[in-house]
């Protein structure tokens, strides 16, 4: 089968589609039982992926990356996710958040700290949720005060792709308490993790997305000089909004990428798999059901890509952003689902695709924004 064909994807993302197929096909995909068994990060598919250009090349061409836009990194996403979700979310997680930085931050940052990630050398991350918060973006409490030429920052974060992999994080931090103005307290910065006062730890191992690593990182007193502050004070929010609105569009990808597989899995064991003297494919019931995950599948995957479209031009682009992402990742949990009622007793050992697939659905419909958070945002800027 191939669901993932390239008709729907514009053009000039054909070239980037087929570098990551072929990549996922030789470097994700073999390894994928293996690390997710081990739970270990694939540091040898991350290095390759950064040396095939693959890996944090959303980055523009003048901090050294390739400059991919929307539609190309979607077209990567599909690819790599339907390889295997764990190993794709740590070579995304890669560059994570630098996207804040080269869009309103300072050549000097760029520089710094951009070009390394792009070339890389080293890999970042993003700090937004906490321990006691996580949908509620502007009540936050992780600290930044200003002293002197310094920022000081208190408190924890939680759920940090790469926390204690990263050389550095962006994060997302209170600066203010102006009650009247809950979207106007918060700034974006540039930490270091060699920073003293900085400490993370692996969050304890999940049951999906295994080979992707998560941090609980604390922050006590922990200074960055004043200028690793991005942007301007206050504008924290605003920012993170705007980075959410393409990072959905991703966790779409996240979405039709594991329903393809999925739909890949089903297909096969039921052309294959025997009961009452026929293979049971040739039941109607299982037709309509293999017919179902097409149907999610396609409807997810063509709404996806006209979301694609139109946050790319900042049309509407929050709407759109959340009716993809929540339309997607629910695909993925429903064929998973059913995918996993075809395969019988044998869905749940361990050793299968489909038990993998269906754990790792699990997780898009709750990271970049729960999918009940998606529902306000398509019933509040619905058009
Ligand atoms: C594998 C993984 C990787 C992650 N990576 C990162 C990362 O790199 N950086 C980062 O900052 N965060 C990361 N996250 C965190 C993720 O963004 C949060 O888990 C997510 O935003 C939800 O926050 P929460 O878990 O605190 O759930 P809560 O906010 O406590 O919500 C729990 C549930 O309450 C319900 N709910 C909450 N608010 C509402 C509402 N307004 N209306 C209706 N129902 C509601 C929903 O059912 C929701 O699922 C990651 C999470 C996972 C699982």
């Amino acid at each position: 089968m191939n669901l993932l064909d390239s008709s729907i994807v514009p053009e000039h993302a054909h070239d980037i589609k087929d570098e990551a197929r072929k990549f996922a096909r030789e470097h994700i995909e073999p390894n994928a039982q293996e690390y997710f068994q081990a739970g270990e990060y694939p540091h040898e598919i991350l290095e390759a992926g950064q040396e095939a250009n693959l890996v944090a090349q959303d980055i523009p061409e003048e901090w050294g990356g390739r400059g991919l836009d929307l539609p190309q990194l979607l077209a990567l996403t599909e690819e790599f996710y339907r390889a295997d979700a764990g190993i794709a979310l740590t070579l995304q997680l890669a560059s994570f958040g630098c996207e804040i930085t080269y869009e309103y931050g300072t050549d000097e940052q760029c520089e710094e700290y951009i070009r390394p990630v792009a070339e890389g050398d080293q890999i970042s991350g993003l700090a937004v949720s906490e321990p006691e918060t996580g949908s509620d973006l502007a009540g936050m409490q992780t600290r930044a005060e200003k002293d002197g030429d310094e920022y000081v920052i208190n408190g924890e974060k939680y759920w940090i792709g790469n926390g204690v992999e990263a050389d550095w994080i962006t994060l997302y931090a209170r600066t203010g308490d102006d009650e009247d103005n809950r979207y106007g307290n918060h700034s974006m910065f540039i930490v270091p993790t060699d920073a003293e006062g900085y400490e993370a730890e692996h969050i304890p191992e999940k049951m999906a997305m295994r080979a992707s690593k998560q941090a609980h990182i604390t922050f006590d007193d922990c200074r960055i000089p004043e200028e690793n502050l991005i942007g301007h004070e206050g504008a924290g929010f605003m920012m993170l909004a705007d980075f959410f609105n393409h990072g959905r569009v991703i966790v779409s990808g996240h979405g039709l990428g594991i329903a393809a597989a999925a739909i890949e899995e089903a297909w096969e064991f039921s052309h294959d798999r025997e009961e009452f003297g026929r293979t049971i494919n040739e039941f109607q019931a299982v037709q309509h059901g293999l017919a179902d995950m097409l149907i999610d599948f396609e409807s997810a995957r063509s709404l996806t890509w006209r979301a694609c479209e139109n946050v790319a031009n900042n049309d509407h682009a929050g709407y759109w952003a959340a009716l993809a992402k929540t339309t997607a990742t629910e695909a993925a949990v429903d064929v998973s689902e059913q995918g996993m009622q075809f395969h019988g007793g044998r869905s749940v050992l361990d050793e299968r695709r489909i038990a993998r697939v269906y754990r790792d659905a699990r997780i898009p419909v709750i990271y970049e924004g729960a999918n009940e958070v998606q529902r306000n945002l398509i019933y509040g800027q619905a058009p």
